[in-house]
């Protein structure tokens, strides 16, 4: 039977999810979640967490700590195991909660859950695959073992654009690691770490090893638990300025910190690129999740040659898209998360056509219930304009024409930020060359989306610190210990 919007919100589990059961926040205060495609209340209440709640979910993942880290590597595997397959089986509900609550069309929503519910899979695989080394020492009188041992209670906080993934591609590595863990989603989109946290007592994981603690105080929920030296680890994903407050934070005890922070994607279409498949990878890059990606291609770089195709072809694909409500049928593009961030993409808008941008298509607000953002397609924007180093998060395609290579990749690297980058050529040579220049931790090559739970996602520059998924993220909650064995 379909899951309808009344059922998945009367099923919601209540309370916080503290050392294997649910409890009301100790001031037994909630909180309402906004739906964005009306701006009207969903008429759930989320249980609203305070630092107190924050230490005894903290209290139960110490005293869990220990036991999570001595499991069998196979037995962390199968509960991730059957993690996975329990976010397949609740894909509906899943995907139902996120459209609701943040607002993206159902089929991107059952994309997620399909993209979100892989991370379980794939660390089911990798925690049984974590090995170290031994080697004679230099000297021949000792052995060197290299081995690790799990980093110890973390806090994973995340971003709403995301509700599963961001979530998934933490627990599933800290868990895999055998680390025990608090997890402070967005207050905008808790219903479906609700959800997500009903799968996980589901697949068996022991008390106290996963803890929910929603929150409309995540900097009173953050600074008590990073205060506390128990905590180990702190990871991050979300924007640059609450980054770099944690990291300032962590600083006091050392926790280690992990930080996928905000990009500005630039998309480059060289000359001898395949337009049509630029267009196709263009749409993606840019419209993946309305705009509202740290991955989002935030400023298009493209060759004089190819620049009047490429942008009327886009502009096209941009304009036949279908707004609304993401539970309606045959709706493409969601809303705007809230109506601040809406006002933020039409200020970025119009600075860049006072100062001589033009718009192909869109440009506007759309005046139906929610917030709307028409995709748009801005071209010949100057340089100065505030759109070409501001996360635009939002359903807007700036073009920048460019003249040569050189150009290109000191366009496309004048940012802060360096999270991904996507390039358009067909020639295999100049493909690897200029990819290797632009200054961003992932490039997409001839193609406009990279996220892959078996590769490492993550930023340089101001995009953060670490990666997650692939190999590289089950070490982001391992320590290296060392064990120095005398011979004879
Ligand atoms: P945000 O920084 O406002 O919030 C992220 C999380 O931090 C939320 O859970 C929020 O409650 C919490 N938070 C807010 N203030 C805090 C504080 N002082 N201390 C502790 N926690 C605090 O970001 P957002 O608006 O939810 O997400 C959008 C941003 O996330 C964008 O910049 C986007 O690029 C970035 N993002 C990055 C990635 C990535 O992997 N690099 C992925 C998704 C989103």
């Amino acid at each position: 039977m379909p899951v309808t919007e009344s059922h998945l919100v009367s099923s919601l589990p209540h309370g916080l999810f503290i050392d294997g059961g649910w409890r009301p926040a100790s001031g037994h205060s909630t909180f309402d979640v906004d739906d964005p495609s009306t701006g009207e209340p969903i008429g759930v209440a989320v249980a609203d967490g305070t630092a107190d709640d924050a230490r005894a979910a903290l209290d139960a993942a110490v005293a869990a700590q220990p036991g999570w880290a001595a499991t069998a590597p196979r037995e962390r595997s199968q509960m991730l195991r059957r993690a996975f397959e329990g976010c397949l089986a609740r894909a509906d509900e899943l995907a139902l909660a996120m459209t609701l609550e943040m607002g993206k069309p159902l089929a991107e929503s059952r994309g997620e859950v399909a993209y979100g519910a892989e991370f379980f899979r794939w660390f089911s695989e990798e925690a049984v695959r974590i090995d170290g080394r031994y080697t004679v020492a230099p000297g021949g009188d000792g052995r060197i073992i290299v081995t690790s041992r799990p980093v110890g209670p973390a806090l994973l906080i995340t971003p709403w654009n995301f509700p599963l993934a961001m979530l998934t591609r933490k627990i599933a590595a800290a868990a895999a690691a055998g680390c025990t863990m608090v997890c402070k989603p967005s207050e905008l989109t808790p219903m479906t770490a609700l959800v997500l946290f009903e799968v996980l007592v589901d697949a068996g994981f022991p008390a106290g090893v996963c803890n929910l603690v929603t929150t409309t105080d995540a900097p009173a929920v953050s600074a008590a638990l990073l205060a506390d030296e128990r905590l180990r680890k702190v990871s991050f994903t979300g924007s640059t300025r609450v980054g770099k407050a944690l990291f300032a934070a962590a600083s006091d005890h050392l926790q280690r910190v992990s930080l996928e922070l905000g990009g500005n994607a630039p998309f480059v279409v060289l000359a001898d690129a395949d337009v049509d498949a630029a267009v196709e990878g263009a749409l993606a890059a840019k419209m993946r999740n309305g705009g509202e990606a740290c991955t989002s291609a935030n400023r298009f770089v493209v060759h004089r040659s190819v620049v009047d195709r490429f942008t009327d072809a886009f502009a096209t694909a941009m304009a036949g898209l279908q707004l609304g409500r993401g539970t309606d049928e045959g709706v493409q593009v969601g809303p705007i998360i809230r109506e601040a961030d809406r006002a933020k993409i039409a200020r970025l808008v119009d600075d860049a056509v006072d100062r001589g941008a033009q718009v192909v298509t869109g440009g506007s607000v759309v005046d139906r219930p929610g917030w709307c953002f028409e995709p748009t397609v801005l071209c010949d924007v100057p340089g100065g304009a505030s759109i070409l180093s501001t996360e635009i998060f939002g359903p807007v395609a700036p073009i920048v024409t460019v003249d040569d290579v050189d150009e290109a990749v000191a366009v496309a690297n004048d940012t802060e930020a360096g999270l991904v980058a996507y390039l358009y050529t067909r020639d295999v040579d100049r493909a690897i060359t200029v990819a290797e220049r632009l200054e961003a931790g992932m490039v997409g090559i001839n193609r406009g989306v990279v996220s892959n739970p078996a590769a490492p996602f993550g930023g340089i520059k101001s995009s953060g610190l670490g990666r997650e998924g692939g190999a590289e993220g089950v070490e982001a909650y391992l320590e290296t210990q060392y064990l120095g064995v005398a011979l004879g």
